[in-house]
């Protein structure tokens, strides 16, 4: 269709598209494919929802954030950094705070450094901004080299995105690594993005945030996998003032604002201890690894829900379509990585279906099928 701007050619979903094609002929499937919490939104947090829709706060908010959010988030951030030039500012989603940061950020042939693999969304948008995604490899341990960050960098090189702990691997990087690319990056007067989705989620050690080492880290959070508010779009941004004033002015044309009554419901999930959560999590992610550490190839995931194994035999996606033969929804990694090796599956499931998706996949690994 000779319409289409050739810009929206970077975006090939067709992999993702034919697993959950795939997955809707399925009848209960054994699903540990979905990015979300399996817990509920905490009901103070449901009951702020819905006080503020019948209470009138149906509006549009403020573009910068509804004061009832902003304030306590510049407070919190004030008191964790003490940096004397760091706003924030409400995104629709830490997606679209994603999306304002790149268009903030990058001039179109700039390149921007991913470590592969990487959350779907990135690639993508880096060229759809017009930049240059600069891949490093990061298999088999999912751990950064600093060596082959600093080789990767160029004179066109804008910024760096990290993600810890990370979608797809789980993978949490450490203190030491932090603080390799926070000094990395200044010293190179390059953009260092964290994407902090996940920093509640950490099992083993204290999440470490590159913000600590170099005060013009720009830091992406938000409201959807702490709270289980995926479909409620609240995110923040946090990081030098002129680069959030930069967003909030391209979010007032185009996302306008977050939606005002999810703003109000974040403000209460400010609140609410989800500690409960996170240590269920923890002993998901510990039966995960147990059952699969014999017959998988698997680093072991220090955060998020996610654990990324190697495909036993044949390629990722192979592998995932004999699972899915078996009832069994997982994601191939190929959908995050130049790399069709390795598969994803997420363990915000129940223990049952966490149960049964071990089993699945002990006798995938153990029974190869003969070669056609
Ligand atoms: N970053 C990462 C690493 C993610 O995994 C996700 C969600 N899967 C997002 C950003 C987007 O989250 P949101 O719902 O807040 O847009």
């Amino acid at each position: 269709m000779s319409w289409i701007a050739n810009r929206t050619a970077a975006f090939d979903s067709s992999g993702i598209r034919k697993v959950f094609n795939l997955a809707s002929q399925l009848e209960d499937p054994i699903n540990l494919s979905i990015g979300q919490p399996d817990f509920d939104v905490p009901e103070p947090v449901q009951e702020a929802l819905i006080e503020a829709v019948q209470s009138g706060k149906n509006g549009y908010a403020l573009t910068q954030g509804m004061p009832v959010l902003k304030e306590p988030l510049q407070r919190q951030i004030t008191a964790e950094y003490g940096h004397s030039d760091r706003d924030v500012f409400v995104s629709s989603g830490t997606s679209g705070g994603l999306v304002l940061t790149l268009f903030s950020l990058v001039n179109p042939g700039e390149e921007v450094i991913l470590f592969d693999p990487f959350f779907v969304m990135y690639a993508p948008l880096v060229e759809l901004v017009g930049g240059q995604p600069v891949l490093i490899d990061t298999y088999p341990d999912f751990r950064i080299d600093l060596n082959r960050v600093a080789e990767a960098i160029t004179p066109r090189t804008k910024l760096i995105l990290l993600n810890s702990p990370a979608n797809p691997t789980g993978v949490t990087a450490t203190a030491e690594e932090i603080q390799g690319l926070a000094t990395l990056a200044e010293e190179r007067d390059i953009a260092l993005v964290s994407d902090e989705i996940y920093r509640q989620f950490c099992y083993d050690e204290p999440f470490v945030s590159p913000a600590r080492f170099n005060e013009r880290t720009i830091v992406i959070d938000g409201f959807s996998k702490s709270y289980a508010m995926t479909g409620w779009r609240v995110g923040f941004v946090h990081g030098p003032a002129e680069i959030i004033d930069t967003m909030v002015k391209l979010q007032q044309y185009s996302f306008v604002c977050a939606p005002q009554p999810a703003q109000w419901a974040a403000a209460a999930a400010l609140e609410v201890n989800i500690q409960g959560s996170i240590d269920d999590y923890r002993r998901k992610r510990d039966r995960i690894y147990e059952g699969l550490r014999d017959d998988y190839d698997l680093t072991h995931p220090g955060g998020a829900f996610y654990a990324f194994p190697k495909a036993p035999w044949g390629t990722g996606t192979e592998f995932v379509e004999a699972a899915l033969g078996q009832n069994l929804l997982i994601i191939p990694g190929n959908i995050f990585s130049r790399q069709n090796t390795h598969f994803r599956l997420s363990y915000a499931a129940p223990d049952e279906v966490i149960e049964r998706g071990i089993a699945v996949l002990q006798t995938l690994a153990r029974n190869r099928p003969a070669r056609s």
